[in-house]
C-alpha cells in the first residue's frame, strides 16, 4: 500500500515544517492530489489517521484537493480536459500533439499549525 508511504512523507515534512517555525501542534495539512497521480484520497486519509497518533499531528486533519487533468494542444494552444488518460486528442483541431500539464500533482499546499 503505497499511500502509507506517501502519508508518512507528508506527515514527516509537515512535522519538520511545524517544528522549524516554532509551532507545537498541527491543525491541518492540505495536499493536492492529481487524478492521474495514482493516489487514492480515501486510502491516504486512512493511512494518515493511523500514523498521526502519538505525533504533534494527532488532532490534525488531512485535506485532499483533487486536481483534474489538463492538456495543452501544441498545434492550436487549446487547453482542454482529456476524456481518457491514454487517448489525448485536441477537441479543437484533432491534433495528437498535446501535452498533459495537470493531473500528476502530489504536493503539500498548506499547513496550519499553532
Ligand atoms: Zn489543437
Amino acid at each position: 500500500m503505497h499511500e502509507l508511504y506517501i502519508a508518512q512523507s507528508i506527515l514527516d515534512s509537515a512535522v519538520s515544517h511545524c517544528l522549524e517555525s516554532g509551532c507545537s501542534r498541527i491543525e491541518s495539512v492540505t495536499v493536492q492530489v492529481g487524478v492521474y497521480s495514482g493516489v487514492m484520497s480515501e486510502a491516504l486519509n486512512f493511512a494518515f489517521d493511523v500514523i498521526k497518533v502519538g505525533t504533534i499531528a494527532e488532532t490534525a486533519s488531512l485535506i485532499t484537493e483533487k486536481v483534474a487533468p489538463q492538456c495543452v494542444c501544441k498545434n492550436c494552444a487549446q487547453i482542454f480536459e482529456p476524456a481518457d488518460r491514454f487517448i489525448l486528442i485536441c477537441p479543437e483541431c484533432q491534433s495528437m500533439d498535446v501535452s498533459l500539464t495537470k493531473g500528476f500533482e502530489l504536493q503539500m499546499l498548506c499547513l496550519e499549525a499553532i
